[in-house]
């Protein structure tokens, strides 16, 4: 007997493919990879080494992020999506190579009053209609003259904004976000950046000179209501295994609070994955997984540990059996659907202790 509890399966394969997707999608573009949350789950050192090559900066969310993969010998730039966080940090930014996100004056006035060894390229955010981060639209030319003018900053400046709705392809207000952006930079020199994945799949004309892919180039899309998988291949496999196989009666309840009775004879399956994996705990009986071949539905309470399936009476499985729990055979969106709960969310809150298995 042998059973692999909650583990992911990372695929190199699917993620090289998935960039060359975006690279298609956006040929005129270079590419920023997201890889802020530790890679949205999927390994962050791992996902930076496969993708190295074949992007030309990563994104990061935390100085800490940008550090680790430093020290791991990534030498490409990095972004600082949200710029940094204390005028303490310039000096290691600047020796780091990290490029910066400045959204507000703080931030300015701590790289105006820095001493720095050498300069440093940043990206000033503007908020096109977001209202999260970001100089208002009448503050650009005040604060790109100052950062201009600023000796710690390298005079290619670049533009930086952000979609609040790109993945409603029937709404005009990504339309509006963009001409905001475009006007308000109009004759400055510099870069500029607005689409993240919602923005390379929805809206072509929002690529500019660099794009921001995260989700996407994980195989998933940013918006579940999404029919096709635009070519992408999903990058994680979730699986756990089989850990029990038991006879149930008709009329008994499984699981805590006793929540689902069994209207026939059947076979339960008992799955090692729970919420201490991350997997969630408030899901619909019914909700399928993936065992040899056939959807199978989870009954009863998700607990810590553990899950139950109901097989069914003519089930062959063994203990130790794979199940997957999201995936290729399963997508993720899938889930999401049934779920409520969003794609984005349900890859970055796998625990630390399901394992990382890098395939292929
Ligand atoms: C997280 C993030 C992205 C990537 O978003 P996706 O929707 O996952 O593609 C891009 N830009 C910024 C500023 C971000 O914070």
């Amino acid at each position: 007997m042998m059973v692999k509890p909650a583990t992911v399966k990372i695929s190199s394969v699917a993620l090289k493919h998935n960039i060359q997707v975006i690279r298609q999608k956006a040929p005129h573009s270079k590419i920023i990879a997201v890889v802020k949350a530790n890679a949205y789950g999927h390994g962050v050192l791992f996902v930076a080494s496969a993708v190295e090559k074949l992007v030309d900066c990563f994104g990061v969310a935390r100085l800490e992020e940008a550090l680790s993969l430093r020290s791991q010998g990534i030498t490409k730039p990095i972004l600082l999506l949200e710029g940094f966080f204390s005028e303490q940090y310039l000096p290691i930014i600047a020796v780091n190579n990290i490029q910066t996100v400045v959204h507000n004056k703080e931030q300015l006035l701590a790289l105006q009053q820095a001493e720095l060894p050498n300069k440093i390229k940043v990206w000033l955010k503007i908020d096109t209609g977001m209202h999260r981060l970001g100089v208002a639209l009448e503050q650009v030319d005040e604060f790109y003259q100052q950062l201009q003018n600023c000796p710690n900053v390298e005079s290619d400046i670049g533009f930086i904004s952000h979609f609040s709705r790109a993945d409603e392809t029937d709404c005009d207000y990504t339309q509006k976000q963009l001409e905001a952006f475009l006007q308000v930079t109009k004759d400055k020199k510099g870069e500029r950046s607005i689409a993240a994945s919602g923005g390379i799949l929805f809206w072509e004309n929002a690529h500019l000179d660099w794009i921001r892919p995260g989700i996407i180039m994980y195989g998933v899309l940013p918006d579940n209501s999404a029919t096709h998988t635009q070519g992408l291949i999903p990058v994680m496999t979730l699986t756990s295994s089989l850990i029990a196989i038991r006879d149930h009666k008709k009329g008994e309840p499984v699981g805590y609070g006793g929540i689902w009775i069994s209207d026939k004879n059947t076979k339960i399956g008992v799955v090692a994955i729970g919420y201490g994996d991350g997997y969630p705990r408030n899901i619909p009986t019914g909700t399928p997984v993936y065992i040899n071949g056939r959807f199978v539905p989870i009954v009863g309470r998700v607990s810590m540990d553990m899950l139950t399936v109901d097989l069914g009476t003519e089930s062959e499985e063994k203990v130790g059996d794979e199940v997957i729990l999201w995936g290729k055979e399963l997508p993720i969106e899938e889930l999401s659907k049934i779920t409520g709960i969003l794609t984005y969310e349900l890859i970055t809150k796998l625990t630390p202790r399901v394992l990382t298995e890098y395939i292929d």
